[in-house]
C-alpha cells in the first residue's frame, strides 16, 4: 500500500512540475531522533526522493536539492528577514520587518519554507538571473549593439 502511494504521488508531481526543489534533509540524523524517527521511516522519504528524481528526469525535468543548512524555515520568503530564535514547535512564521508586505501576517511555516526552497533551487540552476535579465531590457542592449 505504501509503495502504491509513493508511486502515485511521485507520478502526479512529475506530471505536473518540470522543476522541483527539495530540501536535502539529513535522513539518518532524523531517524536517530526518537520523536521524529517513526513518522520519517514510515514515510519512506528516501524511496520517495529516488522515485521522484527518476520520474522527473525521465520527463526531461530536474529535481534540485537545496543544502540542509539553507535556512528555509527561518527566513521570510518575501523580504529575507530571519527569525533566528524560531523553534521546531513554532508552526506559524511571523515576519518582524515593518517594511515587508507580510509584516506580522501569519504564514504557515512549511509553506513559507517551501517558497524559500523553490527560490533557492531556481537560483542554484541560474533561472532567477535569466528571468531578471530576460524581461526585455536586455533586448534593447542587443538592438543597440546590432545598430552600432
Ligand atoms: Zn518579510
Amino acid at each position: 500500500m505504501r509503495d502504491d502511494v509513493l508511486h502515485k504521488l511521485t507520478t502526479t508531481l512529475a506530471d505536473c512540475y518540470g522543476i522541483i526543489g527539495i530540501e536535502d534533509l539529513n535522513l539518518k540524523g532524523l531517524l536517530k531522533n526518537r520523536r521524529l524517527s517513526r513518522s520519517f521511516s514510515d514515510a519512506a522519504l528516501g524511496k520517495l526522493l529516488n522515485l521522484l528524481a527518476a520520474k522527473v528526469e525521465q520527463r526531461g525535468g530536474q529535481v534540485i536539492s537545496v543544502g540542509r543548512f539553507f535556512p528555509s524555515s527561518k527566513t521570510c520568503h518575501c523580504c529575507g528577514w530571519k527569525w533566528q530564535e524560531m523553534q521546531l514547535s513554532d508552526r506559524v512564521f511571523l515576519c518582524q520587518n515593518p517594511k515587508c508586505a507580510y509584516y506580522q501576517i501569519e504564514q504557515d511555516r512549511d509553506y513559507n519554507a517551501s517558497l524559500n526552497i523553490l527560490r533557492e533551487a531556481l537560483r542554484l540552476i541560474g533561472l532567477i538571473d535569466q528571468a531578471v535579465s530576460g524581461t526585455g531590457s536586455d533586448e534593447d542592449v542587443n538592438l543597440a549593439v546590432d545598430a552600432g
